[in-house]
C-alpha cells in the first residue's frame, strides 16, 4: 500500500513556477505538496534564464523568499542592441523608469527551494513513476516513487500542473476543449558557460550577416554567451578557437570590440519554438509556466512568464482552496493569457528582427535592417522595446 498524504494543492514540477506557487499559498496560509522528476542538485545545475525584470525580483522579496539578488544579482539599466558592429544602447531606465536584474534562474531555484525548506514546505524532488490520478474528481491528486523507492500517493482539492515544457499535466485538459498554437522556427541557439571576465556590463544582442550572437554574464568570472545555429549543426564538434572567432566575427566593428574569453565548460543546443495551451484551466486543475506555454528566449519572457503566471494565480487559488470553491479560480487564465500573448508577440518579434532566417535573401536583409533602424532610431521604437523587454506593468493585465 502506498504512503498516502492529504493536502490542499498537489503541484507537479518543483520548477520556478511550481515552488514560487507553493511559497504564495504558504503566505496565503494554503498547505501544498511539490513533487519533482528530477533531483534539488540536478535542477541547480542546470543553467537557463539570467534576466529577471523588476517585477519578478519584487516577488522574491514580496514573499519573503530571498533577497540575495540585491548582492549577488546585478541591475542593468538597459541593453546593448549591436547591428554589423554598431552599438544601439536601449536605456530602460531613461526611456521608462524601469531596470531588469540578471539573476540567474539556478538562484532563483535555490532561493525558492531554501525558502520552502526554511518555512517547512513539502517539496519531493528526485521522484519517479509520476501518475495524476482522478484528474475530474474533487480530490485529483498523484501517485510516485519517492527519492528512496516508496510508493507515495497525495491527494489535494487542487492540482496545479506545472510541470515544464514536456508537460504531462497540459493533456489533463480534455481534448475536445483543448487548443494548442504552435510555432518552430528554422534555426536554433548554440549557448556556452565559459570562466571568463565580462566582456560588458550589460547584456549584448548583436545581429550581423554571419548571424546573432548573444553575450550575457553570470557572474564576474562565469559567462553565458550563444550564436545563432542551423538546428542540426553538431557545433559540439568545434574548437574553443573556431567558437571564439565565430563569437568575435558577429560581434566586429568599427569600435574595437573585442570579447573576453576563457575555457568552455557547457555547451548546449537550444531550439526555439513558441507555444500556447488554451485553457489553463479545467475544473480544479489549473496549468502554470512552461507548461502552458513558452517563447523563444531572445527577449527574455520565459522565467519572468513563469513567475508572471505564480502572480495570477496564488491569490485566486488560495482563495480556492481554503473555500473548496472552484469559482474563486475565475479570471486566471484572462489575466495570464493576457500577458502570455503579448510576450509571444514580442518574442516572437525579437527573434524575426535579430535573427537571419536560412533562405533570407537580400532584399529581406535589407529589410530587417529597414525595421531595426526604425526601432532603434527613434524614441518611439526604442520606449516600445524597453517597455517589453523591462515587464509591462502587473494593473495592464489585472495581475
Ligand atoms: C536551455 C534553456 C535555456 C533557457 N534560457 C532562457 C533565457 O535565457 N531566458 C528566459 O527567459 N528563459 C529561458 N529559458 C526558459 C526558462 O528556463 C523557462 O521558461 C522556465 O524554466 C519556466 O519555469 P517552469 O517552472 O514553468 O518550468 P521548468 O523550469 O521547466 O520546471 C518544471 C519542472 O517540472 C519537472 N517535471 C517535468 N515533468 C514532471 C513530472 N511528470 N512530474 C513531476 N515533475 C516534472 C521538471 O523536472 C522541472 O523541474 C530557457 C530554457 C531552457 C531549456
Amino acid at each position: 500500500m502506498p504512503e498516502t498524504t492529504r493536502t490542499q494543492v498537489v503541484i507537479v514540477g518543483a520548477g520556478p513556477a511550481g515552488l514560487m506557487i507553493s511559497q504564495m499559498l504558504a503566505n496565503r496560509g494554503v498547505d501544498s505538496v511539490a513533487i519533482d522528476i528530477r533531483s534539488r542538485e540536478e535542477i541547480e545545475n542546470t543553467h537557463r534564464a539570467g534576466i529577471l525584470e523588476a517585477q519578478a525580483v519584487q516577488m522574491l522579496d514580496d514573499e519573503k523568499v530571498s533577497d540575495r539578488y540585491r548582492t549577488e544579482g546585478y541591475e542593468h539599466e538597459g541593453t546593448d542592441i549591436r547591428v554589423n558592429g554598431v552599438s544601439n544602447r536601449i536605456n530602460f531606465k531613461e526611456l521608462v523608469g524601469a531596470t531588469v536584474w540578471l539573476y540567474p534562474q539556478t538562484d532563483v531555484f535555490i532561493d525558492l527551494a531554501n525558502a520552502r525548506e526554511r518555512d517547512g514546505g513539502d517539496v519531493r524532488f528526485g521522484v519517479s513513476d509520476v501518475k495524476v490520478l482522478d484528474e475530474y474528481s474533487d480530490t485529483p491528486g498523484v501517485s510516485f516513487v519517492d527519492a528512496d523507492g516508496n510508493q507515495q500517493e497525495v491527494r489535494g482539492d487542487f492540482l496545479v500542473g506545472s510541470d515544464g515544457s514536456r508537460s504531462i499535466c497540459r493533456f489533463l485538459i480534455p481534448e475536445e476543449g483543448r487548443h494548442q498554437y504552435f510555432r518552430e522556427y528554422p534555426f536554433a541557439w548554440f549557448g556556452i558557460m565559459c570562466e571568463a571576465p565580462m566582456s560588458y556590463d550589460e547584456l549584448i544582442y548583436a545581429t550581423s550577416a554571419k548571424g546573432f550572437a548573444l553575450i550575457s554574464q553570470r557572474t564576474e568570472s562565469v559567462q553565458r554567451m550563444y550564436l545563432q545555429c542551423n538546428p542540426s549543426d553538431d557545433m559540439h564538434s568545434w574548437s574553443e578557437d573556431q567558437l571564439w572567432s565565430e563569437f568575435q566575427a558577429r560581434l566586429e566593428g568599427p569600435d574595437g570590440f573585442q570579447l573576453k574569453t576563457g575555457p568552455i565548460f557547457e555547451r548546449t543546443l537550444l531550439p526555439f519554438r513558441s507555444f500556447v495551451q488554451e485553457p489553463m484551466q479545467h475544473g480544479r486543475i489549473v496549468l502554470a509556466g512552461d507548461a502552458a506555454h513558452t517563447v523563444p528566449p531572445t527577449g527574455a519572457r520565459g522565467l519572468n512568464l513563469a513567475l508572471s503566471d505564480a502572480r495570477a494565480l496564488a491569490t485566486r487559488l488560495a482563495e480556492a482552496a481554503k473555500a473548496n470553491d472552484v469559482s474563486k479560480l475565475d479570471g486566471y487564465q484572462e489575466a495570464a493569457l493576457k500577458r502570455i500573448w503579448r510576450a509571444q508577440n514580442f518574442s516572437y518579434w525579437m527573434t524575426t528582427m535579430l535573427h537571419s532566417l536560412p533562405d533570407e535573401n537580400p532584399y529581406d536583409y535589407k529589410r530587417r535592417l529597414g525595421e531595426l533602424e526604425m526601432v532603434l532610431g527613434h524614441k518611439s521604437g526604442r520606449t516600445h522595446l524597453a517597455e517589453a523587454y523591462s515587464g509591462w506593468p502587473n494593473e495592464e493585465d489585472g495581475l
